[in-house]
């Protein structure tokens, strides 16, 4: 297979994965309510397994094997708490109010992958130190920084950088070493799109691409770890946000698929 052409999804293609990502964002918006003290993150995880095979689709983490990975995923969602930064694995920790707690979430709806993540307070986001509202609007705002300037003719460098970008304004760090990534027929496909980066240079963009986009902030530095679960920690145990949605390049500019 020509990996260049597989970059572009036929107007088809993105069709389906349009609906693939609003039913994804239904259910994190349903899991986002479900978030409060004294919830376990396995029940999290419960609840997304049902939510999307109810629509039919099929969990994309689930069973899910990642390059140098000694096992598969056992779970439909990754629950990452506090400094732990993302592949955080459901268990029968209890949410804590005054915890954050990340929920990246992917289906396969009509044999096409979609991906999004979001980062919830537990409990009111007023009760939160002003640093970690801060760190969890940065990367938010990243996001959707980042999207604004996926567009043809751009190049993946200027994601990169707008990324990082309002990182550095808001005084918070890039996770080191974690990509967003081309999405589609696999869940992890080329590009990696970097939340660091170079105006001007990299890939040029083209409509028909599809990407996941994620930036990822820390609040001390952005070394990571791996944890024994194969999840990814901060080193110096600060706390980390991520946000993600699966959009679309279209000749009209960014199209978010993944919003509910
Ligand atoms: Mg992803």
């Amino acid at each position: 297979m020509n990996q260049a052409m597989d970059l572009i999804k036929t107007k088809e293609q993105i069709g389906i994965m349009a609906e693939g990502g609003r039913r994804l964002g239904v259910v994190l918006k349903e899991l986002r309510r479900e978030v409060r003290p004294g919830i376990t993150t396995k029940e999290l995880d419960r609840i997304a397994r049902l939510r999307i095979e109810a629509g039919g689709d099929k969990p994309a983490f689930l069973h899910y094997r990642p390059a140098g990975a000694a096992k598969a995923y056992p779970y439909t969602l990754c629950s990452s708490v506090n400094d732990v930064v993302v592949h955080g694995q459901p268990s029968g920790y209890v949410l804590r109010e005054g915890d954050i707690v990340k929920l990246d979430l992917g289906l396969r709806h009509e044999g096409l992958y979609l991906d999004a993540a979001i980062t919830v307070f537990v409990g009111p986001a007023s009760a939160f130190r002003k640093e970690v509202r801060t760190l969890l609007a940065a990367t938010e705002d990243a996001l959707y920084a980042g999207i604004a300037v996926a567009k043809p003719g751009n190049r993946l460098g200027d994601i990169g950088y707008a990324i990082e970008r309002v990182a550095r304004k808001a005084g918070v760090s890039v996770a080191d070493g974690l990509t967003g990534h081309g999405i589609g027929e696999s869940l992890h496909e080329e590009p990696s799109v970097f939340n660091y980066g170079e105006k001007g240079t990299g890939m040029i963009l083209k409509e028909g691409m599809v990407l996941a986009i994620e930036p990822m902030f820390t609040l001390g530095g952005g070394e990571i770890v791996q944890l024994r679960d194969e999840s990814y920690g901060t080193e110096d145990r600060s706390w980390a946000a991520h946000f993600e949605h699966t959009i679309a390049i279209t000749a009209k500019g960014p199209k978010i698929l993944t919003a509910a």
